[in-house]
């Protein structure tokens, strides 16, 4: 088998699991709504929810369908090859245009359904504030980040595969080397991510304008929220959301040992001083997040990922039986590091759906944990209200299916959330 094959099959594959969650969807729909949700739309805005998933519906469909058709026809193409001998097989060079070609193929695509998105089906049901200019800076300064990203971290694992036959003496260390080069790999790349983040962090201060909440009584209840607590968010900025979208929502920052809130001045404008409280109260608690059984497991699957590279460079006949694959499938005589990561990303793909599922279902859970928090605070109910008409503002499916929940939600769903916020009440009262 080719590994164009491969790559088109598992292409293929997401295409496939799209339609199935579309149908999954629309069965879904047909049951009525859990009583915990059934109020939070009245039958006129459910009529819109169900014209906006519609409208959705068709524009993610359109727009998957052609990015999948050029991404596949690019790996078909014989453009591999033609690279190879236009750059006369340098592998940093045929990276970069490779990667250069395929990124302005998907971003195309990807800036006319952000496009459309934002101007057609979010203007339509009054969801969108951005200006047309707000929009151009904000693809911008995200396709910059993109560049730096794959280009950046593109070359480095180049030169990290061009320079291993050297640091391995032609592939032929013993276990304790392998962990040493493995090692130092991970910090070279842990500190790309740290200037990735810095760079993401960077670009998102960029696309808002965060004002220091002043001093005063909301400022005051916030800290208070904070007793308790051993780590402390002295940062609280309100940032401008109102240009962009209708969106109402606060986060908790993390970087290192910097942390600071944001709060959408939406929220501030619009909703009810408990409210924003309730939803402060949900951030501190993951602020207060102990480390749990999920979290080791995270940390025992890193360990599992390092030992299987250090492995594979004291063992590396997988890797160099994959890479003369790879070369053969494309008629490459020189490395190509886009296909060889194209192909890897393919056969990790079903690896990485696992991990991911239970990265979400972690999150999951630390979202219950974090509403809890309201709970014992005595917001519970009010960050129900919120919920619901967030919910209500901003469109949203509160009742999603149940297997696309497992799989592809980091937050819960509306039901299941205000179903285990009750739950916690009961609990807390029957203490009392
Ligand atoms: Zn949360």
């Amino acid at each position: 088998m080719s590994a164009r094959v491969l790559i088109l099959a598992v292409e293929g594959c997401g295409l496939l699991w799209r339609l199935v969650k579309m149908r999954l969807a629309d069965l879904q729909r047909r049951q009525p709504l859990p009583p915990e949700v059934a109020d939070v739309y009245d039958a006129a805005r459910y009529r819109k929810y169900l014209d906006y998933v519609a409208d959705n519906r068709r524009a993610a469909l359109v727009f998957g369908c052609i990015r999948l058709l050029l991404t596949a026809l690019l790996w078909l193409s014989g453009l591999f090859a033609a690279l190879e001998g236009a750059l006369g097989g340098n592998p940093y060079l045929t990276y970069l245009a490779a990667c250069g070609i395929f990124l302005a193929a998907e971003t195309a695509v990807d800036i006319a359904a952000g496009y459309y998105d934002t101007f057609h089906i979010e203007e339509k049901y009054g969801l969108n504030r951005q200006s047309k200019k707000g929009f151009a800076k904000d693809t911008a300064l995200d396709l910059l980040l993109e560049v730096f990203l794959m280009g950046g971290l593109g070359l480095l694992l180049v030169f990290i595969g061009e320079h291993m036959a050297v640091w391995t003496k032609g592939f032929s260390v013993g276990p304790a080397a392998a962990l040493l080069i493995t090692a130092a790999i991970t910090a070279v790349i842990s500190l790309f991510a740290l200037l990735s983040a810095l760079l993401s962090l960077w670009v998102f201060k960029k696309q808002y304008t965060f004002t220091p909440m002043p001093e005063g009584e909301l400022r005051t209840k916030i800290m208070a929220l904070q007793e308790g607590s051993k780590k402390k968010v002295r940062l609280i900025y309100v940032y401008d959301e109102s240009k962009k979208s209708t969106t109402k929502n606060a986060f908790l920052l993390k970087l290192l040992w910097h942390r600071e809130f944001g709060i959408a001045d939406n929220f501030i404008n619009e909703n009810a001083e408990e409210e924003l409280l309730a939803v402060l109260s949900h951030e501190i608690g993951h602020l207060k997040h102990k480390k749990n059984l999920l979290n080791y497991a995270g940390y025992a699957l890193v360990a599992l990922v390092f030992a299987a590279v250090a492995w594979l460079i004291w063992q590396p006949s997988p890797i160099l039986r994959m890479n003369a694959w790879v070369r053969a499938s494309f008629s490459l005589t020189a490395n190509n590091y886009y296909a060889l990561l194209g192909t890897l990303s393919a056969l990790l793909t079903p690896l990485l759906r696992i991990t991911g599922t239970f990265g979400r279902y972690r999150s999951r859970q630390e979202e219950h944990e974090a509403d809890r928090e309201a709970v014992r605070n005595g917001y519970g109910e009010a960050l129900i209200g919120t919920f619901k008409k967030l919910s209500s503002d901003e469109l949203v499916n509160v009742n999603p299916h149940p297997v696309i929940e497992f799989m592809e939600y980091d937050h819960p769903g509306m039901a299941q959330r205000i179903r285990a916020i009750r739950q916690a009440e009961k609990a807390l009262s029957a203490r009392e």
